[in-house]
């Protein structure tokens, strides 16, 4: 048998663990989460640069200082990414990646080629059909747009709509993105975004466009 004391005490030890356990679960839904999905991996390299790299290499870099840049910040973001290595995942996965993860956004990084080596600049996608994150989508869009020509100097070749796999599978679930950043077959481009340095600049640029977006 319990005396009184220990009762009280047991009760205010349950108080404080539900406080704790409520307090840590608010916490949690509060948080952003942001899934970003470097593009191809493994055996798929995406394309390959005038300077001989490869997107796969180059996505993989930006997304992973998206990571380490975000993990310094004050208050970060719950940001995963949907591979962490040189390895194919497959679209289906990584779109099923967001929904377990009960993403707010989903960007998904890529790099341009063209026949052409003139062609350049960042291209923005996003879903083309209509869904209740449509307008969502298309604001983050517009904003990744403005904000990669001015802080980042890539001409903007506008926001592009796309019936994508990687946009498709979330239409349902949340607002998602894919940028272009710009073209491997431009000899600059490919320059720039092969350098570490950029790499780095280029993933805080988009932390502050995510932050932004969701007003952090
Ligand atoms: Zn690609």
């Amino acid at each position: 048998m319990y005396t009184l004391n220990q009762i009280i005490v047991l009760l205010l030890c349950l108080v404080f663990f539900n406080l704790s356990y409520t307090q840590n679960e608010k916490d949690q839904e509060n948080k952003t989460t942001v899934v970003i999905d470097p593009g191809h991996g493994g055996l798929d390299s995406g394309a390959i640069g005038v300077n001989g790299v490869y997107e796969k290499d180059i996505v993989l870099n930006i997304a992973m200082e998206i990571i380490r840049l975000n993990n310094i910040m004050e208050n970060p973001m719950e940001i995963y990414l949907t591979r962490y290595s040189d390895t194919l995942i497959s679209i289906r996965n990584r779109t099923e990646l967001a929904k377990k993860l009960k993403a707010d956004v989903l960007l998904s990084i890529h790099c341009n080629a063209s026949r052409n080596p003139k062609a350049e600049g960042a291209e923005i996608y996003i879903w083309d059909g209509e869904s209740d994150f449509s307008r969502a989508s298309i604001l983050l869009a517009y904003h990744l747009q403005r904000v990669f020509s001015k802080k980042i100097g890539l001409k903007s070749r506008g926001v592009k709509f796309a019936n994508f796999q990687v946009l498709r599978g979330l239409y349902e679930f949340c607002p998602a993105v894919l940028v272009e950043l710009g073209f491997l077959s431009h000899f600059d481009e490919a320059t720039f975004l092969a350098d570490k340095k950029y790499s780095s600049y280029i993933a805080l640029v988009i932390i502050e466009i995510l932050w932004k977006y969701f007003e952090k």
